[in-house]
């Protein structure tokens, strides 16, 4: 019984070793691929539901790891926050992001809204506004075609630290939406506080749409609410008809999701927009 477990605790311990060394490569291939620009941004549009034209886009990351294939943002932001990799990748998306608007305007395309996301940490472990402030000179953009979108996390996890950052934020011009609302728990008088523009109801409670009537007096109700409070409200991961029609029906400003379009490279994303404004 002994010898078993100690082999137990040898195997438990190599297993851990190597997870180790695993996790240590990939964060260094994550910095070579930050380093040498192997990622790249998807687009994916927003449509004001009023009249049905297209009212922004959202940038959204990709890495392409080679003979790997494409790894989705959920399996690399996570290692990024932890690591501190976050702050130089989310630095490129800005650049990247804002460089894209400010071509495709160059090129004749009709200014849109660019969303780009922003995790918590950017905002506790860096100078967001000088990231933000250096993305608008670097791109030539117009500051009120920049949008942020963030969580509610960081604001719960230091409210008052968040509300300077967000004040900060509008002076320079630039718009903010709160990201998967809905999911972080925060208070709704805390809300009326906030200096946001916009609220993205999370995909989790527009997938029912139609189908559960508490999701529909949630949606209705942060809808009214925001409203009420001088916001505007996006609905995220709209995929059938029905949700849209229902949003429609409650007065939802934009939506988005795969029935409008999927996350789109860039070239791919002009094309659409020549196709859906035609
Ligand atoms: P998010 O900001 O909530 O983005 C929405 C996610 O839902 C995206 O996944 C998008 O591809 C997907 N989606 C959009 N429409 C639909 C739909 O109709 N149905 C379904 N089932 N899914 C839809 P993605 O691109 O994998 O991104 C996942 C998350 O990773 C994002 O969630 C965001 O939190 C984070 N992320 C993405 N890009 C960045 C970035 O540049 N910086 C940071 N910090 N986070 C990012
Ligand atoms: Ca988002
Ligand atoms: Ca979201
Ligand atoms: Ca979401």
């Amino acid at each position: 019984a002994k010898e078993s477990g100690r082999n137990g605790y040898q195997f438990y311990s190599r297993e851990i070793h190597e997870q180790a060394i695993a996790r240590f490569s990939l964060e260094n291939e994550l910095k070579d691929a930050i380093e040498n620009n192997l990622l790249t941004l998807v687009y994916q549009p927003k449509v004001n539901l009023c009249d049905g034209s297209v009212s922004g886009v959202e940038a959204l990351v990709r890495w392409d790891r080679g003979e790997h294939g494409a790894v989705n943002p959920a399996d690399f932001i996570p290692l990024a926050e932890e690591t501190g990799l976050i702050l130089p990748l989310g630095r490129w998306v800005l650049r990247e992001a804002s460089l894209q608007m400010q071509a495709w305007i160059d090129g004749g395309v009709s200014p849109l809204v660019m969303a780009v996301n922003c995790s918590s940490v950017q905002f506790t472990r860096s100078d967001m506004i000088a990231d933000i402030n250096e993305a608008i000179a670097y791109s030539g953009l117009d500051s009120r075609l920049l949008e942020i979108e963030l969580t509610e996390s960081l604001l719960l996890q230091d409210p008052e630290l968040g509300i300077r950052i967000l004040r900060d934020m509008k002076a320079l011009g630039i718009q903010v939406a709160i990201d998967d609302f809905g999911t972080g728990f925060s208070s709704l008088s805390y809300l009326k506080r906030l200096p946001v523009d916009k609220l993205k109801i999370d995909s989790s409670f527009v997938k029912d749409l139609g189908i559960d009537s508490g999701d529909v007096a949630i949606v209705s109700a942060i809808i009214t609410l925001s409203h009420n409070l001088n916001l505007s409200v996006v609905a995220e991961g709209v995929e059938t008809q029905q949700q849209y029609d229902i949003l429609h029906g409650f007065d939802c400003n934009e939506a988005q999701g795969f029935l409008i379009g999927r996350p789109m490279p860039a070239e791919e994303f002009e094309r659409w927009l020549l196709d859906y404004t035609q």
